[in-house]
């Protein structure tokens, strides 16, 4: 079972696939929490570069950086999530096909059509069988991420850019419902992690 959580920066991804983790275990399954940018060795080198450049007097161009992304991707699939997935495991993982295409489509103003294919050959069409958007809206997300470590590009991001990251992932979100699940992730951790728990129990191998 492979379930992708997406969201904006400060909506509580990493705490929840933390705490879904927890929940899974207890039930037995074995579990693998995974992300992207960074889920691999080859990936942690990728993200250095990626979250480092702000600093360089060139930015990165748009393309350049779909293209690491989608490197960082190809890799994640093939060393961590396919051979999980293989031997039976949940694989969780923080950011996937979908932060591509907000960031880099929706975000940098890429052709979403052109994101999406460069995704789908990455990870050979490999799609979650859960994906699930933890929506808050960007002022909230802001106030989250101004107690947290710079590890983080987006700061520099306009309201603008980080409105339309967030519209993206409602629109992919409502283009395929059956494999979706929206959550308000302005609530509290623990409400939106039962609210998850509660939608995933009966789609769990058993
Ligand atoms: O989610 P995480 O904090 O690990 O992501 C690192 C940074 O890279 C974040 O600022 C995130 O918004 C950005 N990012 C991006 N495009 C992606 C994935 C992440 O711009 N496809
Ligand atoms: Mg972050």
């Amino acid at each position: 079972c492979f379930v992708a959580l997406e969201g904006g920066d400060g909506s509580g991804k990493t705490t929840q696939a933390t705490l879904l983790a927890e929940w899974l275990r207890e039930r037995g399954h074995e579990v693998v929490v995974t992300r992207e940018p960074g889920g691999t060795a080859t990936g942690r080198e990728l993200r250095e570069v990626l979250l480092n450049h702000r600093g360089e007097e060139q930015p990165l161009s748009p393309r350049a950086e779909a293209l690491l992304f989608a490197a960082d991707r190809a890799q994640h699939v093939a060393e961590v999530v396919r051979p999980g997935l293989d031997r039976g495991a949940v694989v969780l993982t923080d950011r996937y096909v979908d932060s591509s295409l907000a960031y880099q489509g929706a975000g940098r103003d890429l052709p979403a059509a052109e994101v999406e294919t460069l995704s789908t050959w990455a990870t050979q069409g490999l799609l979650p069988d859960l994906t699930v958007v933890l929506d808050v809206d960007p002022a909230t997300a802001a106030r989250r991420r101004a107690g947290r470590a710079a590890d983080d590009r987006m700061e520099a991001e306009s309201q603008a850019f980080h409105a339309r990251v967030r519209e993206q992932f409602l629109l992919l979100a409502a283009r395929d419902p059956a494999r979706y699940l929206v959550l308000d992730a302005s609530t509290s951790p623990e409400v939106v992690q039962q609210r998850l728990r509660e939608h995933l129990a009966p789609r769990l191998p058993s």
